[in-house]
C-alpha cells in the first residue's frame, strides 16, 4: 500500500497520447503508477481533429499496436469510418484512417486506464521535480503534495505555460477549457534544461444542425472495413460520412481584410507553428494565386452536433470567423459551438535527450509527445510507448529500447527528434524515412511483435498468432511459386476482364508481379486458391512482397550499407572542442548532440560529410582526445 505515503515506481505527467500509452506500457510490465493529469475526464483527448492515421500515421499507429501499446485497439474500437488511402498508389505511401468518436475514444482509453490495477489516476498539476545527485526522486503537485518514484516521464502536450489567442485577446489555458501548466518549466530550467515555444491551432466546430450538405460533396468510408490492431476481434459499428466543401473569394476576402486582426501578423505568437498544417490564414498568404482551398465537414461523434470543420484552422477573432465559416457553400447559417484559437507552449527541444528518451542530465526523468516538438497524436503515442518501456528498463537496470531507423518509423521519429535541431512541430511524414519501402503499415508486426513479445508487453497468445500468420504468409508464397496457370480459353477469358491475356502457361507468382493483377485474381483463376480463403491481412502483404521484390531487395541493401556506418561507435567522453582540421560548426553540433554512432552524426543538419570522413579517420586510429 506504498500509494498511502505517496509512493510509486513510476509519475507520469499527463494522460494525454503519449502519457496514457506510457502509462499502460509501465503498469502492465508490473510497476506502479501515478498518472497525473489537469482534468480526469480529459483523457486521450483529441483537442484537434476527430481521426486518428492517414498518410505515415497509420504506419506509426500499427507499430505502436505491435509493440504491445493501445492507440491501435482504442481507434478500432470507437472509429466513425475507416477509408484506406492512396490504395491506388503504391504500398509504401498506403495509409488507413480512421474518423474517430471523439468521446467514446476518451471514454474506452479512461476505462482501459482504470481497469488497470497498478495506475493510480490523479487529477493535479506537476509543477516542480525532484532530485538528488542528477538522479529523479519525485515530483510536487501545486497544493504541495510530494510523490516519490525513481522514473517520470512528462508528456504534457500543449499544457506548459500554454497560452490561448483568440484575435488579439488571449489568456492563460493549454487548450480551451483547461488550464495552463505553470510552474513546470522553471522547474526545468532550474535542472539545466532548456525550453522552448512553439505554436499550434485548431479551427472552430460547428452545430450539425445548422450545415447545409446538399451543398457539399459527401465523402463515405470504405465499405470493406480494415482495421489498425493486428489483434482479432473487430467491432463492427455504426459509420457516417464526411463532406467537403471549399473556400470561396469572399473568404479569401475576409480573411485578407483582418489580417491586422491576427496575433500571428501581430508577433503577438513567437512560437513557429506546424509547417504541414498551416491555418487558413497563412494558406491564403503564401498560396496566394490558389483561388480555393478543400474545407472537410467531419463529424465528432455519434453523440453530438459537433462538427470539425478541418482545412480551417485560424487565430482571427471570434466575430471574422463567423463571417469566414458564413461564406462557405453549406455553412451560410452555421451555428459556431467553439471557436477556432491558436496556443504557444513550452516543448523541451529533444537533443536533450538520447534515443532512450530519457534526459541527458537528470537520471531517470524521460520525455514524449508534444514536449518532444511533435504535433500529433500518433506521434505522441509512439513516443510515450516508448518513454514508458524505457522507464520500466531503467528501473530495472535493463538496456533500453532503441528504435532503428531501419527498424520503424518510431525509431525514425526519435532519431531524427534527438539529432536534428528540430525548430517547428514535427509531423510524421513518409518522405522523412529513407526506407519507407520497408516500412509499411502492412508489415509493423513483422518487424516489432518480436520486440514487443520479449518486453512482454504481446502476450504469447498474440505472439502465436503473429508466428502463424508469417508462416502462412510464406507457406502460401512458396504456393504460389509451384502453381501453375494454364494459358487456356477460361483463363484468358477471365482476365480479358482486367485488360490482360496469357500466351503460355506461367507460375501464379510470375503473374502476380503484374501491376494489373490482385490476389483476388488469381484466386477467380484458380479453384485451390480460392478455397484457402486466405484473410485479406495475408494475401495483401504477399501481393506487396511479390510485386515490389526488387525494390524491397534494393532497400535492405542500402540499410546494410548503411549499418556499417550506424556500427562505428562514438565514445561518449570525445573532447570534441579539441579536434582539430574540423570545421566550429560541426565541433559546436557534436558537442551539443553527443551523437552515439557515425551514421547519428552524419545526419545532423549543418555537419559536413568532410568533416565525418575525418572523424571516421581518427576514430579509426584512435586519435581522437578525450576529456
Ligand atoms: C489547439 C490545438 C491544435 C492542434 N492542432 C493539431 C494539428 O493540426 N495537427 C496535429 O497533428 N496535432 C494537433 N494538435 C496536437 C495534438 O493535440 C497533440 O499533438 C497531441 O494531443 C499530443 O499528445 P500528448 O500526449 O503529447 O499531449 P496532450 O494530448 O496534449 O496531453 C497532455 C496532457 O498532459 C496534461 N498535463 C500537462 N501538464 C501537466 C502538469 N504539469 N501536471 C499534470 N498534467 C499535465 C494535460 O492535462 C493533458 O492531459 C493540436 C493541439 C491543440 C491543443
Amino acid at each position: 500500500m506504498d500509494y498511502l505515503k505517496n509512493k510509486f515506481d513510476v509519475i507520469v505527467v499527463g494522460a494525454g497520447h503519449a502519457g496514457c500509452e506510457a502509462a499502460l506500457a509501465c503498469a502492465k510490465l508490473g510497476v506502479k503508477v501515478l498518472l497525473c493529469t489537469l482534468n480526469v475526464d480529459n483523457i486521450a483527448l483529441q483537442p484537434c481533429n476527430p481521426a486518428v492515421g492517414g498518410p505515415a500515421k497509420s504506419t506509426l499507429v500499427r507499430e505502436i499496436d505491435a509493440l504491445g501499446g493501445v492507440m491501435g485497439e482504442v481507434t478500432d474500437a470507437t472509429y466513425l469510418q475507416m477509408k484506406v488511402l492512396n490504395s491506388s498508389k503504391g504500398p509504401a505511401v498506403r495509409a488507413l484512417r480512421a474518423q474517430s468518436d471523439k468521446a467514446e475514444y476518451t471514454r474506452y482509453m479512461r476505462n482501459l486506464i482504470e481497469s488497470n490495477d497498478n495506475i493510480y489516476l490523479k487529477q493535479c498539476c506537476i509543477t516542480e521535480l525532484l532530485t538528488e545527485n542528477g538522479k529523479i526522486t519525485g515530483a510536487v503537485d501545486e497544493f504541495g503534495i510530494q510523490y516519490s518514484a525513481r522514473a517520470v516521464i512528462l508528456t504534457t502536450g500543449t499544457s506548459l505555460e500554454g497560452r490561448i489567442f483568440v484575435g488579439l485577446r488571449s489568456y492563460s489555458a493549454g487548450r480551451l477549457g483547461e488550464k495552463a501548466a505553470i510552474g513546470l518549466s522553471a522547474s526545468l530550467h532550474k535542472l539545466g534544461i532548456v525550453t522552448k515555444k512553439l505554436k499550434t491551432g485548431t479551427p472552430a466546430r460547428v452545430d450539425k444542425r445548422t450545415i447545409d450538405y446538399s451543398k457539399m460533396t459527401i465523402q463515405p468510408g470504405d465499405e470493406e472495413l480494415s482495421f489498425f490492431s493486428f489483434k482479432p476481434n473487430r467491432p463492427i459499428r455504426k459509420t457516417c460520412p464526411c463532406y467537403l466543401t471549399r473556400t470561396t473569394e469572399e473568404t479569401h476576402a475576409i480573411i485578407r481584410a483582418n489580417l491586422d486582426k491576427s496575433p500571428m501578423y501581430q508577433g503577438l505568437i513567437e512560437g513557429v507553428g506546424p509547417r504541414y498544417c498551416p491555418s487558413i490564414e497563412d494558406k491564403i498568404v503564401r498560396f496566394a494565386s490558389n483561388p480555393s482551398h478543400h474545407i472537410f465537414i467531419e463529424p465528432e461523434g455519434l453523440g453530438t452536433y459537433e462538427t470539425y470543420i478541418q482545412g480551417f484552422s485560424t487565430s482571427l477573432p471570434a466575430d471574422v470567423q463567423e463571417k469566414m465559416i458564413r461564406s462557405l457553400p453549406g455553412l451560410e447559417n452555421a451555428h459556431i459551438v467553439k471557436p477556432a484559437y491558436a496556443v504557444e507552449y513550452d516543448y523541451v527541444p529533444a537533443v536533450q535527450t538520447t534515443h532512450s528518451l530519457m534526459s541527458k542530465t537528470v537520471n531517470g526523468l524521460f520525455f514524449g509527445g508534444q514536449i518532444n516538438g511533435t504535433s500529433g497524436y500518433e506521434e505522441a503515442a509512439a513516443q510515450g510507448l516508448i518513454a514508458g518501456i524505457n522507464a520500466f528498463n531503467y528501473l530495472n537496470g535493463s538496456e533500453m529500447l532503441e528504435l532503428s531507423r531501419s527498424s520503424s518509423y518510431t525509431g525514425t521519429l526519435i532519431d531524427d527528434l534527438v539529432t536534428k535541431d528540430i525548430q517547428d512541430p514535427y509531423r510524421m511524414l513518409t518522405s522523412r524515412s529513407e526506407y519507407r519501402l520497408l516500412l509499411r503499415q502492412d508489415n509493423a508486426d513483422e518487424r516489432l511483435t518480436p520486440i514487443g513479445h520479449k518486453i512482454g508487453l504481446i502476450d504469447d497468445e498474440q505472439f502465436e498468432r503473429f508466428n502463424n500468420k508469417q508462416r502462412l504468409i510464406q507457406d502460401e508464397k512458396n504456393r504460389l511459386d509451384g502453381l501453375k496457370i494454364s494459358a487456356n480459353e477460361e483463363t484468358n477469358t477471365i482476365l480479358a476482364k482486367y485488360g490482360q491475356h496469357l500466351d503460355r502457361g506461367i507460375r501464379a507468382s510470375e503473374l502476380l508481379k503484374r501491376p494489373d493483377i490482385s490476389y483476388k485474381i488469381i484466386q477467380e483463376l484458380d479453384e485451390s486458391t480460392r478455397e484457402l480463403n486466405i484473410p485479406k491481412e495475408v494475401y495483401e502483404q504477399i501481393e506487396v512482397i511479390v510485386k515490389y521484390d526488387g525494390y524491397i531487395k534494393r532497400q535492405q541493401e542500402q540499410v546494410d550499407q548503411a549499418g556499417k556506418l550506424e556500427k562505428f561507435k562514438i565514445p561518449e567522453d570525445i573532447d570534441y572542442s579539441k579536434i582539430e582540421h574540423i570545421s566550429s560548426e560541426t565541433k559546436e553540433k557534436l558537442a551539443k548532440i553527443q551523437p552515439k554512432t557515425l551514421a547519428q552524426a552524419a545526419r545532423i543538419g549543418g555537419v559536413k560529410p568532410a568533416d565525418i570522413s575525418i572523424l571516421m579517420v581518427m576514430l579509426d586510429r584512435n586519435s581522437v582526445a578525450r576529456k
